[in-house]
């Protein structure tokens, strides 16, 4: 299959719309990252994004709608959700909510909720409108590798296996949606991202962050979201976090970057100095920008095909712990404490 990749101009997108129409798969941009769309209530073109992607079945997607008011038709809406989309919608907060009977089990995988967002991007809104169905939509990546937040990253991932991939310039917010369970009694975050736990707080109260978002999962423990159980974002070369002060942390990697031949540091713009002669890659200044860039670097050290990749950590508050648990998976938990 040839893949175009078009600038998201009113003729490209009206393309996108019907070949989201004909069941087929579009990517588009995002205010997250770059997401791999089709038809929620076409199950054959569902089944697709699994295939393009090599995504477990398992694991469900997430509805995006273009008006508030199209949740409606996918789920039951509580009180607490319609504050939360007064608040944060469109943005990037998504909502599991228990589904009404008309999605297919596909996109849910046999769960009885759905997961719905509404994204800020002005062509994500354009293309789901014109579409004029909800959009099924994963990570327009392959699965396990890092999140796309440009057209580039995911022409590299998916050229030849999708039509059409709209270029609408790099993702803003640069990490994925918070998903955020609504369906027991406590909220609770499953997967922190683009609106932060303190935001959601100031909106309904005490909000529950899921334990295992900064642990692995054990193996006969259940996952509230079958995505805590599969390799996330993951670059080639190994990831190892690194927790603890600036000074213990920069000795602790500085030894562990001695013992190795081929591996870079990614870290703060302030501790830079602290890596003299040692190759190092800047994450930026504060948790928001490093969200924006993350997905970006883990690529951009796949190309140098670096062995060993040593992160400094962030502070788990705000953005930090969006950043922290995608670092957190993209190590596969090797986390290393280097003290006070
Ligand atoms: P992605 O499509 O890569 O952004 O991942 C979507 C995330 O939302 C995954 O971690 C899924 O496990 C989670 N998710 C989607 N739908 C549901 C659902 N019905 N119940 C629990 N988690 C869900
Ligand atoms: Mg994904």
């Amino acid at each position: 299959m040839l893949t175009q990749c078009r600038a998201a101009d009113d003729d490209a997108i009206r393309d996108g719309a019907r070949l989201l129409r004909e069941g087929a798969l579009v990517a588009f941009p995002t205010e997250t990252v770059y997401g791999l769309g089709a038809n929620a209530l076409n199950r054959n073109a569902v089944l697709s994004i699994f295939k393009a992607k090599d995504r477990p079945c398992d694991n469900p997607l997430i509805v995006h709608i273009a008006r508030q008011e199209d949740a409606e038709e996918l789920c039951h809406v509580t009180d607490r959700a319609t504050l939360l989309m007064r608040a944060f919608w469109p943005g990037p907060l998504t909502l599991l909510l228990k589904k009404k009977p008309y999605i297919p089990d596909i996109v849910t995988a046999g769960l009885d909720s759905v997961a719905v967002r509404m994204p800020s991007h002005p062509v994500a809104a354009a293309l789901i409108l014109a579409g004029g169905v909800p959009v099924a939509a994963p990570s327009a990546n392959r699965s396990g590798r890092p999140s796309p937040t440009t057209a580039q990253h995911v022409m590299q991932d998916l050229n030849g296996r999708i039509p059409l991939i709209l270029d609408g310039g790099p993702s803003n917010v640069g990490v994925e949606s918070t998903v955020l369970d609504l369906t027991a009694g406590v909220p609770r975050i499953l997967r922190p991202g683009g609106i932060t736990r303190e935001q959601i707080a100031g909106m309904i109260g005490n909000t529950e962050v899921d334990s295992a978002v900064m642990r692995p999962l054990d193996p006969d423990e259940p996952a509230l979201s079958p995505g805590m159980r599969h390799r996330h974002y993951a670059p080639r070369g190994h990831l190892t976090l690194v927790k603890g002060s600036r000074e213990a942390a920069a000795a602790t990697i500085r030894a562990l970057y001695a013992a190795q031949t081929n591996a870079c540091v990614i870290a703060h713009t302030d501790n830079l100095p602290l890596y003299n002669g040692l190759r190092v890659v800047d994450m930026g200044r504060d948790a928001s920008t490093a969200a924006h860039n993350l997905f970006a670097i883990l690529r951009q050290l796949d190309d140098l095909a670096v062995a060993h990749i040593f992160a400094e950590s962030l502070p788990e508050d705000g953005m930090g712990l969006a950043v922290m648990n995608r670092l957190a998976r993209a190590a596969a938990f090797d986390i290393v404490e280097a003290g006070p």
